[in-house]
């Protein structure tokens, strides 16, 4: 279907773009990438007045050391990110989930930013950057606003970004020396997750010292599997230690029941890969 006409706008800095969200209010609506909104409007699910295109922002683009955390801007592409060695080496965990989004062509036009404000249950990136704690800045005309990842996302398609906002960036908290791996679950190559695990543990000697998890698709916002996390700390990377605490992985969840998989069997599933996850993390 061909969505409904609308008026298109490009600014050239986050000031110009927030003055038109203020202008236009609920008529208009911020495009990144196009790849979740373009299929939301070619099926008129949304009709927006206005469209403001971030694509020209300069100052939205780009990964850069920032003391304790890395600054991604928020219109950096899936692709950017995949391939960015500070990635690579203090947020591991993103680089392997970011390999897992989509496709080589979805990743060239997606944006980091785009996918973590669509908050889609069943998109990649929220539970790592829950799991490494990621902070969000989000400007508004009252000034910038540092939201922490437990807040963001706040339910099904909705984060705490307002009306009048823009995501500008993601702070991700070093984890240099962790080791990371994201294991998702699909029936097809190149499809949203039916559950994925978002796992990072910094092992010492054999032990695990710290421990991340995250899963997705597993109730309506990305979750903290925070039992698991606790459970893990002080055992050995071993098969058994890890397939102990992985059994908790489903404590505290809400997953969904649709064609891909009833709930408890995404119960199950969580369970499976959270082991899965942990182990490859931990290099075991
Ligand atoms: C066929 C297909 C398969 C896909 N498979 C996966 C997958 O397996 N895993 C996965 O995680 N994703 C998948 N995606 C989604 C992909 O990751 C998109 O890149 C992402 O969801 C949206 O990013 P975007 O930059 O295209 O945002 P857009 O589509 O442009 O925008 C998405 C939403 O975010 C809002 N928004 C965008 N940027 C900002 C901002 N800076 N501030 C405030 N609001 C903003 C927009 O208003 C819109 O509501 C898939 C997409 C397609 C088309």
């Amino acid at each position: 279907m061909i969505p409904t006409q609308f008026e298109y706008v490009a600014p050239a800095t986050v000031e110009e773009a927030l003055s038109l969200l203020v202008q236009h209010g609920d008529d208009a609506k911020l495009i990144a990438g196009g790849q979740s909104l373009l299929p939301v409007l070619r099926m008129r699910l949304n009709a927006p007045e206005v469209v403001i295109d971030l694509g020209g922002i300069e100052e939205l683009r780009g990964i850069r050391d920032d003391g304790d955390a890395i600054h991604i801007g928020a219109m950096t592409t899936h692709h950017t990110v995949l391939h960015d060695p500070l990635v690579a080496q203090h947020a591991l965990l993103l680089a392997r989930a970011e390999h897992e989004v989509a496709d080589a062509q979805i990743r060239h036009r997606g944006t980091i930013g785009g996918a973590l404000a669509h908050a889609d249950p069943a998109g990649d990136l929220g539970a790592p950057a829950l799991a490494l704690g990621a902070e969000f800045l989000v400007v508004g005309t009252g000034g910038t606003r540092t939201v922490p990842a437990e807040e963001f996302f706040v339910d099904l398609f909705e984060t705490a970004i307002g009306e009048d906002e823009v995501l500008t960036a993601i702070r991700v908290p070093k984890h240099t020396g962790w080791g990371a791996h994201y294991e998702k679950f699909v029936r097809v190559a190149h499809q949203w997750p039916i559950v994925a695990v978002a796992a990072a543990v910094r092992v010492e000697g054999g032990t695990i010292r710290e421990a991340r998890v995250g899963l997705t698709n597993m109730a309506s916002t990305p979750l903290r599997a925070r039992t698991v996390e606790e459970a893990l700390v002080g055992q050995p990377a071993t098969e058994d230690a890890v397939a102990a605490a992985a059994a908790r992985a489903a404590e505290g969840t809400d997953p969904p029941s649709d064609l891909n998989g009833a709930a408890d069997y995404r119960s199950h599933l969580a369970t499976v890969l959270t082991r899965r996850a942990v182990l490859a993390a931990a290099g075991a």
